[in-house]
């Protein structure tokens, strides 16, 4: 099969288009046809083994890979050939304690898909047919891949460590990005008011069609004030964050007292000044949130079928093209989602 393929990380000169063995097909395994894999930032820190990732080599990197099933092996139940098919992110143990109470995001065992084991940047991925998902029939296979790492990450923030509710105020960091056009929807879904930012009118437009309230171009005003200017001195109840170094200040001091600031990533560094005072004095909690878990995947899963959830794609790339569409991510032209399609 032909994949996108690197033998030692770094650039993107490094990232091949070879003939590789296709996959043998365990007892429990579903050979795969990959038909769409969404890209992400892991793929790239992946293939750069940056941020702390250390991905086994060679290695077939693409986390969202959807699909048709090609060949199951002898002990899988459930399936036939040819069903279409998600991928799941990550396979757990089962076993230990974080997967038997629910907390399978954060299994010290799990296995990323397209960062621990091959991913879905080539024509077939074989994986543990108990981590498959059926795509449902609205959904196109690029649609299916543009869904899952955006709006389980979301979800996993806002619904599940932030605990949102009707009527509370929600700051919306960088809503060009997916996991921001994700949030912002997850946070209209359980009927907040938001508060989106980016540094492009025509990013605040779409954040605009999509439901947000209020917005604010950050690259012009200072956010903080502005949430403070739009909730009239009173802050917001939850902040989404993902940007990091760059705008954790801002962040804490747009919270309203007993307000929750919800992390999932540092794409500007890891870093950040924390006013202790504000936080103790203003009851501030400070959330992490790391994935998604196979439990609260399903309900995401429904409503992003239902087309309740609608991801973003910027635009598709051919499975040959890999090293353009990663080169793309890289240069942050997109609004929403980058696809590989084969
Ligand atoms: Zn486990």
């Amino acid at each position: 099969m032909m994949a996108a393929i690197f033998h030692k990380r770094g650039g993107i000169e490094n990232l091949k288009f070879e003939d590789v063995p296709t996959p043998q097909v365990g007892p429990r395994d579903a050979l795969v046809k990959v038909r769409a894999c969404g890209l992400n930032h892991l793929d790239i820190f992946t293939r750069e083994g940056s941020h702390g990732v250390r991905a086994p080599l060679p290695h077939i990197g693409g986390l969202e890979p959807a699909g048709e099933i090609a060949e199951l092996g002898a002990e899988v139940r459930g399936w036939r050939v040819g069903d279409r098919v998600l991928v799941g992110a990550a396979t757990t143990c089962g076993e230990c304690e974080y997967c038997t109470t629910g907390n399978d995001n954060i299994c010290p065992y799990r296995k990323v898909v397209g960062v621990n084991i091959d991913g879905g940047f080539a024509e077939y991925i074989c994986v543990p047919a108990s981590i498959l998902l059926p795509i449902p029939d609205a959904l196109s296979f690029v649609e299916a891949a543009a869904a899952p790492s955006a709006f389980g990450t979301a979800w996993h923030m806002l619904v599940t460590r932030a605990a949102i509710k009707p009527g509370e105020w929600v700051l919306i960091l960088a809503a060009g990005s997916s996991v921001g056009v994700a949030g912002i929807q997850v946070a209209k879904h359980f009927g907040c008011q938001v508060i989106a930012t980016a540094s492009t009118q025509a990013k605040l437009d779409k954040a605009k069609e999509l439901g947000a309230d209020y917005l604010v171009n950050y690259a012009e005003r200072n956010f903080a004030h502005e949430v403070m200017r739009i909730t009239a001195n009173r802050g917001v109840d939850v902040v989404f964050e993902h940007v990091g170094t760059d705008t954790w200040e801002k962040s804490i001091a747009s919270l309203r007292p007993t307000g929750r600031l919800v992390t999932c990533g540092g794409t500007t560094g890891r870093f950040g000044q924390t006013d202790i005072w504000s936080v103790f004095w203003k009851q501030i909690s400070l959330l992490g949130s790391f994935a998604w878990t196979a439990k609260e995947f399903y309900p995401v899963w429904d409503l992003v079928g239902k087309q309740v959830f609608r991801p973003i794609i910027d635009r598709t790339f051919p499975l040959v093209e890999t090293a353009a569409a990663q080169q793309y991510i890289t240069d942050r032209k997109q609004f929403g989602k980058v696809v590989v399609v084969n």
